[in-house]
C-alpha cells in the first residue's frame, strides 16, 4: 500500500515536472500573432523589419543568361537619363539598408539561379540570386557540397559574396576565398570578367564591397566533397574554450564543421559553454531530404525571449539533446542545409537583429569578461551568442578577419521603438568599444549604429574603399543606405 502511494506521488511531480515547460511553450505559441504584415506596394524593407523605404520601382531580372544582360543594359540607360540611383537586393538579409536606396530602382537578383557542375575541375557555376539551398540541393546528387557558407542556406550567393559572409566550416576564411571568378555588369553596363588575375582590383573590392561596384551576374565557385560526419560535444568553462578547441579541434584533422555557444541566461551568464564540432568518417553520406518541420525548435527558442525561465529551458535542452545526438550520424550538405525559419519572430512589435565582433584568439578570454558588464546592464534583451573561427582573409579589400579570428554572433532582440533604437545603438557602440579595445573588429551587414569616423578606426581601408567606388562609379549609380551612411 505505502509503495503505490510513493509510485503515486513520482508520477505526480513527473507530471508537474514535465507541465511546467510544456505550458512554456504553449504560452510561446499562444502568444504569437501569425498574421504576416505585407510590405505596402511601391516600398522595401529588410530583415531587419526597421528599413521601410519608399522606392522607385522593384524590378525582378528573368532567369536567363541573355535575357539578363538586355534588361540591366536597359535599367541602367533609363536609371542615368532619369538620375536615379539602383540598389541591389538578394535575399535582404542584411540589416542597415544595404539593399535599399529611397525612391531608387530596386534590382530583385533572386530569379537568377541556373547552375553548372564542371565534375572535372569541381567547379559550380552559379547564377548570383541563387540560394545556398538551391546549390546545396543540385550538387548534393553528384556527391558535392559548399566550400564556404553561412550557417542559414536561405541567402543568395551574390548577398552572400558582396558582404563576404563566413560560417563554421573549420579552418576556413570568407566566402571569398571559394571563389574563383565571377561576371560583373559594371556602371558602364559592360560585362567583366573578374578573377585573382584577370580584374584583380575589381575582384577584391567586390567580394566584401556591398553591391557598389556593379551587379554580379555569374560566378564560379569551387566545391569540395559532400562526407558523412559524426556530431560530437563538449560542455566546458568559456575559460577553457581555447585549450579545448586546440586539443579538440585544431589538433583534430578528422573536424570538418565546428561552432561554440556560450549561456546567456542570468544564472551562470557566460560562465558555460558547448564546443560542436563534427568528424569525418569512413561512410557513404545519405542523400539529402527535405527540410523537417523546426516548428518545436523554433517555440524553444522564443520561448527564450524576455523569460529568464525560457533562457535555462532553451539552455538545458538545448545541452540535453545535444548529449543525445552525439555521435549521430549526418551528411555535411544535411548539416549545411538549415532555413532562417528556425527563429523566425512572429511579434510584430520587436525585431530580432544580428552584430557580430571578430576578436583574435589572444584576447578572447578578456573580450568575454569585458563584454560581460555591459551586457548584463543593457534592457536589450539577448537569445544567442555563437562563436565561429575564421581564417585570415587575403582577398577581399574591406576584409574583417585582417588575421585569424574568433567571430562573436550575438542575436537580439530589440522592441520597435524610439527607445529601443536608442537602447540598441549605445549598446552596439560599447560592444565595438571593447572590440577594438581587443584589437578585432565588427561585422558590416548589420544596422548601421556606428558613425563614420568609429567605422574607419575598425577599418582603416575604408577611406581607399571608397575612393576606389568612385574610381569605377564616379556618378554614385550603384547606391544603397550603407554607402550613405559611411562613405
Ligand atoms: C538570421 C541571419 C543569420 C545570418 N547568419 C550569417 C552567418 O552565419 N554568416 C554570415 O557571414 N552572415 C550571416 N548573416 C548576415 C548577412 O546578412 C548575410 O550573410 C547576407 O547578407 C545574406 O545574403 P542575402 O542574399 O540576404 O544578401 P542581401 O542582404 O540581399 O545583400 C547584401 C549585400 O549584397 C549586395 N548584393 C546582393 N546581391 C548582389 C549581386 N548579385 N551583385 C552585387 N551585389 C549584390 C546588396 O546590395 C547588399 O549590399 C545572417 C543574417 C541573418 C538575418
Amino acid at each position: 500500500m505505502k509503495k503505490m502511494h510513493f509510485w503515486k506521488i513520482c508520477l505526480l511531480i513527473l507530471v508537474v515536472f514535465l507541465s511546467i515547460p510544456l505550458l512554456h511553450i504553449l504560452k510561446t505559441k499562444w502568444k504569437e500573432d501569425d498574421t504576416k504584415v505585407a510590405i505596402p506596394q511601391g516600398y522595401t524593407d529588410d530583415a531587419s523589419r526597421l528599413n521601410l523605404t519608399k522606392v522607385d520601382t522593384i524590378i525582378s531580372v528573368p532567369n536567363d543568361k541573355k535575357a539578363i544582360e538586355i534588361q540591366l543594359r536597359n535599367i541602367l540607360k533609363y536609371a542615368k537619363a532619369n538620375k536615379l540611383k539602383i540598389s541591389i537586393a538578394g535575399a535582404q538579409h542584411s540589416m542597415g539598408g544595404h539593399t535599399i536606396y529611397p525612391d531608387g530602382i530596386v534590382l530583385n537578383m533572386l530569379p537568377y539561379k541556373q547552375m553548372e557542375l564542371d565534375t572535372v575541375s569541381n567547379i559550380l557555376t552559379i547564377g548570383s540570386g541563387a540560394f545556398w539551398e538551391d546549390a546545396l540541393r543540385y550538387l548534393d546528387k553528384s556527391g558535392k557540397s559548399i566550400s564556404v557558407m553561412q550557417s542559414f542556406s536561405s541567402f543568395s550567393i551574390g548577398g552572400s559574396m558582396s558582404v563576404n559572409g563566413h560560417g563554421w566550416q573549420k579552418d576556413s576564411p570568407p566566402i571569398s576565398s571559394s571563389v574563383i571568378s565571377f561576371t560583373l555588369m559594371n556602371a558602364n553596363a559592360e560585362i567583366v570578367n573578374c578573377s585573382r588575375e584577370e580584374n584583380s582590383e575589381l575582384f577584391h573590392l567586390v567580394v566584401g564591397g556591398y553591391g557598389l561596384f556593379g551587379i554580379i551576374l555569374e560566378v564560379k565557385l569551387k566545391v569540395v566533397d559532400n562526407v558523412a560526419l559524426q556530431y560530437k560535444y563538449i560542455k566546458l568553462s568559456p575559460k577553457n574554450y581555447i585549450s579545448h578547441y586546440k586539443k579538440y579541434v585544431s589538433g583534430n584533422p578528422k573536424v570538418n564543421m565546428v561552432y561554440g555557444r556560450l549561456r546567456i541566461s542570468d544564472k551562470h551568464f557566460l560562465e558555460e559553454a558547448t564546443l560542436n564540432f563534427f568528424e569525418k568518417i569512413k561512410a557513404e553520406p545519405k542523400l539529402l531530404q527535405e527540410q523537417k518541420s523546426v516548428e518545436t525548435q523554433r517555440l524553444v527558442f522564443r520561448g527564450s525571449v524576455d523569460s529568464e525561465y525560457g533562457k535555462r529551458l532553451r539552455w538545458d535542452l538545448e545541452t540535453g539533446a545535444n548529449k543525445a545526438r552525439e555521435n549521430s550520424e549526418y551528411s555535411r550538405n544535411e548539416v549545411l542545409s538549415s532555413d532562417a525559419s528556425l527563429i523566425e519572430n512572429k511579434d510584430h512589435s520587436s525585431t530580432d537583429l544580428l552584430q557580430e565582433y571578430f576578436i583574435p584568439e589572444r584576447n578572447f578570454n578578456q573580450y568575454i569578461e569585458e563584454i560581460k558588464p555591459i551586457l548584463k546592464k543593457s534592457e536589450i534583451d539577448l537569445l544567442n551568442i555563437t562563436i565561429r573561427d575564421v581564417h585570415k582573409d587575403k582577398d577581399s579589400y574591406l576584409s574583417y578577419a585582417r588575421e585569424d579570428m574568433f567571430g562573436f554572433v550575438f542575436l537580439f532582440n530589440q522592441k520597435k521603438t524610439a527607445q529601443g533604437e536608442k537602447e540598441m545603438k549605445n549598446l552596439t557602440n560599447e560592444l565595438i568599444d571593447v572590440a577594438l579595445k581587443n584589437g578585432g573588429t565588427y561585422y558590416l551587414p548589420y544596422r548601421l549604429h556606428i558613425d563614420r569616423n568609429k567605422m574607419r578606426k575598425a577599418y582603416p581601408q575604408a577611406e581607399s574603399f571608397f575612393k576606389m567606388k568612385l574610381k569605377y562609379d564616379p556618378e554614385e549609380l550603384f547606391n544603397n543606405k550603407f554607402y550613405q551612411h559611411y562613405r
